[in-house]
């Protein structure tokens, strides 16, 4: 095996919301007095939480009564009676909640005052789309498609907003469809930039590669939207969590490799998969 050459999206790994959610859980750290938790993990990525823990964050689902200390509200931030009861407690609140976040769940909150129903595209499970839709209202819809949409559609005026990980492709869908089936429809596109960067650098580059390496979390929702984005360009894509998922025989009649990471992947994950295709590559 010669000759391979290994091409890194232009934009991959961290992201701005994710850097300042770490600088603001460590610098937590450093002066806090008494228990550090974050409510549910910081990021979608178990290294980096594995590095919190040791660090002495722990991570809760939930804060017991008893909880005492300081609670970090992560990037994807929470649903507002959490956030509401976690003000009312005597804790040391850090709101690590990412602006892009904040700004789709004042735009749900603003659709829902304005007498939309709020259409909300987005993994119905994921805390950034639970936090959303407690802003815009039990009567919210959460879909991933078009195809969980009802069959008949209130008579009433629709408003979108988005999961910031989202993809413009499903943003379309969705509009597509709704678009003939409602008489008003307002859209807010609240994919965060970093997210966009990374998806159009992700189909720029698997284009031109013979194999895809898609480096991430697999709980992380933006590294599995990279890895679908290039998979429709590319086939031969592959998701890895670790280096040591890294199969040599992926690498059989490839000339390039095309490495990209998501928002929530450290420099030092990308690298050592960059280290050990190397490696394989020799
Ligand atoms: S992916 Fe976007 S919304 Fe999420 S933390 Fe990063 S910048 Fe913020």
């Amino acid at each position: 095996m010669t000759s391979i050459q290994i091409r890194i999206a232009d934009s991959a790994g961290f992201c701005w919301g994710v850097e300042r959610a770490l600088r603001l859980a460590r610098d937590a750290a450093a002066g806090a007095e008494g228990p550090i938790h974050t409510l549910g993990p910081l990021i979608h990525n178990p290294a980096v939480i594995a590095q919190l823990s040791e660090q002495g964050i722990d991570v809760l689902e939930e804060l017991g009564d008893k909880a005492t200390g300081t609670a970090i509200i992560r990037s994807h931030g929470v649903p507002n009676d959490v956030l509401q009861g976690l003000m009312a407690r005597d804790l040391t609140l850090v709101d690590a909640t990412c602006s892009f976040v904040k700004a789709a769940q004042e735009k749900a909150a603003r659709l829902r005052e304005e007498g939309y129903l709020v259409v909300i595209l987005g993994e119905p499970t994921h805390p950034e789309v639970l936090g959303i839709r407690s802003y815009a209202g039990p009567d919210s819809l959460v879909v991933e498609g078009p195809s969980d949409l009802p069959s008949r559609l209130p008579k009433r005026k629709v408003g979108v907003v988005v999961q910031t990980t989202q993809s413009h492709e499903r943003l379309i869908a969705l509009v597509t469809d709704l678009l003939p089936r409602v008489r008003e429809l307002r859209i807010h596109n609240t994919i965060c930039n970093a997210t966009e960067r990374r998806q159009a650098a992700a189909l720029a580059m698997a284009d031109t590669v013979d194999l895809v390496v898609v480096v991430g979390g697999r709980n992380s929702g933006n590294t599995t939207r990279l890895a679908e984005i290039c998979s429709a360009v590319q086939p031969r894509t592959y998701h890895v969590e670790s280096a040591d998922e890294v199969d040599p025989a992926w690498l059989e009649g490839v000339h390039m490799v095309g490495v990209t990471a998501g928002a929530s992947t450290p420099p030092e994950q990308i690298q050592a998969v960059v280290a050990r295709l190397k490696e394989y590559a020799e």
